[in-house]
């Protein structure tokens, strides 16, 4: 193995190359500098100071527990990655250290058409997990945007939002258990109390949900077993467009409480959304102007509930003053929910067209509260991009955002071109207060910072014990207690404050 920078602490790398041989751990400059990227807005001047000193590909939980004992022996920072689409950081190291890349960790272990569950190692996208499971009939139904691209691990580590989730759940109901390796290399099982395959039981505290979402700072999970499902039989979008965006505010309340258990998803997009939709993306081009808000829905299920399910969505887009925008719009814009967002597109600085890629910032808020925080997150992105032609506003969307029902409380997203070959520390500086005033928003109408992606980025880690109050305190004793040396993602989430009396 060539040693080509000097930072790498030796003894680091000799140990780990004889637990996983010399291909297998990383200290190229190219192959560490990679692993610092991620999707969300960086700076680039600023990229070679992220970057680990070391990446390791282990295959085997025995491989984790060797790697997570060294770095708690030697106290060297260590970094849990999966598909790198996080949105919030979280794999990217905060201080250097080891990046313990899972990709390899992608084996189906066992699928179990009695029970219903598939066990994995964690690291397999839903897509690929999917074609695997499709012979049997049954599926695993989280689908984010980025559905073919993250990872089951990943998943695991944002406890992330499906678009299906109103008619399946999000990643929290359905990971049924995992095995961690804890930041000490003790390896535990963890779930709903029971066998791995037990989804209820009443024994104990439940703490599952503790290693669903905690951005990788408490453990590597290396294992998973999950919920499957009949694979759905037939499927319905249905998009409709009204002519304000009050209309579209007021139609979603009846679509959400249609009463049909096969209802995936509501989502209304605004007057700003629909604007962008109409300039960069031609199915939209030839709808007129007075479309100003959008309501999207849809059904999932066996053919005679989503038929049914059907003629109530269409009489409740008609009783609501909905156009119907047709199959073909509805079809294919519902299909293209997975890339979207995936590639760099074009947005607009000071009317000319630059390459520009995009960037969201979400909120978790309760339906009452949605046009008082589209008024305000609105108003100060567009403060911001007055003062810098980096930026972009391209509208804002309201999705429903609970299990296995349409109400309640929704997610709100922002979307926001960014120029980022121009961010310098002046527009970084603006990015990352543009986001502490939109987080400020989302605490003044009672809501959650983030409803999929975490909340460990500056412009808004630090209002996170605003929100979170004495939980976070909570939050800072276990982080302590399972991770006595803070070797588990430092920096992320203002867990250092965990060891600020000196110990530890
Ligand atoms: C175009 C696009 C669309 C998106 N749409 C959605 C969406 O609709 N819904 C949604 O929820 N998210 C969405 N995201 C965000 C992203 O896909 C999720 O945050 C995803 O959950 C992260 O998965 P990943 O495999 O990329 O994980 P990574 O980004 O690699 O890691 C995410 C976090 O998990 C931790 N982690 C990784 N592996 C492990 C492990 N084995 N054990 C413990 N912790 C671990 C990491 O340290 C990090 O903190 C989108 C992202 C993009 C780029």
């Amino acid at each position: 193995m060539t040693m080509t920078y000097e930072g790498v602490n030796r003894q680091a790398v000799a140990e780990l190359v004889d637990v996983l041989g010399a291909e297998r751990v990383v200290v190229t400059p190219q192959g560490r500098l990679i692993r610092a990227m991620v999707p969300a807005p960086f700076p680039f001047h600023r990229w070679a100071d992220e970057a680990p000193e070391i990446a390791v590909l282990p295959e085997t939980t025995d491989e984790v527990v060797a790697i997570v004992k060294l770095a708690n022996r030697l106290r060297i920072p260590i970094v849990p990655r999966a598909g790198a689409t996080g949105l919030n950081d979280g794999a990217k190291p905060n201080r250097g250290g080891i990046v313990v890349d899972t990709k390899r960790m992608n084996k189906v272990l066992e699928i179990d058409t009695t029970d219903w569950t598939v066990t994995i190692q964690p690291s397999i996208n839903m897509l690929k997990l999917n074609e695997r499971l499709a012979p049997y009939g049954v599926w695993y139904p989280d689908d984010p945007a980025s559905y073919p691209v993250s990872i089951v691990s990943g998943r695991i580590g944002t406890g992330g939002w499906s678009l299906l989730g109103s008619r399946y759940g999000h990643v929290r109901d359905n990971v049924i258990s995992m095995e961690v390796v804890l930041p000490t290399g003790e390896v535990l099982e963890v779930g709903q109390g029971g066998g791995r395959k037990i989804r209820h039981s009443s024994t104990g505290y439940r703490l599952k949900d503790l290693f669903l979402g905690h951005q990788g700072t408490l453990g590597i999970a290396t294992q998973a077993t999950l919920e499957l499902y009949p694979r759905p039989e037939a499927e319905f979008p249905a998009f409709f467009g009204y002519e304000s965006f009050d209309a579209g505010y007021r139609a979603m309340q009846p679509f959400c409480r249609s009463n049909l258990a096969t209802l995936a998803g509501v989502i209304l997009f605004d007057e700003r959304k629909v604007q962008y939709l109409r300039r960069d993306d031609e199915a939209y081009i030839p709808e007129p102007e007075s479309l100003q808000s959008i309501v999207a829905v849809a059904a999932y299920g066996s053919e005679g509930e989503v038929a049914a399910a059907r003629d109530r969505l269409m009489r409740i887009g008609a009783e609501t003053g909905g156009r119907y925008l047709g199959e073909e719009l509805s079809e294919l814009d519902w299909a293209s929910r997975h890339d979207r967002y995936a590639t760099p597109l074009h947005g607009r600085s000071r009317d000319r067209a630059v390459h520009m890629s995009w960037h969201c910032e979400d909120a978790a808020i309760t339906y009452s509260q949605l046009p008082f925080v589209k008024q305000r997150w609105h108003e100060i992105a567009d403060r911001y991009i007055a003062e810098h032609e980096v930026f972009d506003n391209w509208g804002m969307f309201f999705y429903t955002n609970n299990a296995y029902k349409g109400w309640g409380d929704f997610l709100v997203e922002i979307d926001i071109g960014i120029w980022e070959q121009r961010l310098d520390e002046d527009s970084w500086r603006a990015w990352t207060n543009l986001k502490r005033e939109i987080t400020q928003v989302s605490l003044d109408a009672g809501g959650s910072i983030s409803a999929c992606h975490g909340a460990t980025r500056e412009g808004e880690v630090e209002l996170v014990p605003a929100e979170l109050g004495g939980q976070f305190d909570l939050m800072l004793k276990l982080k302590r207690m399972l991770d006595p040396n803070n070797i588990m993602n430092p920096g992320k989430y203002l867990l250092d404050q965990a060891y600020e009396d000196g110990e530890g």
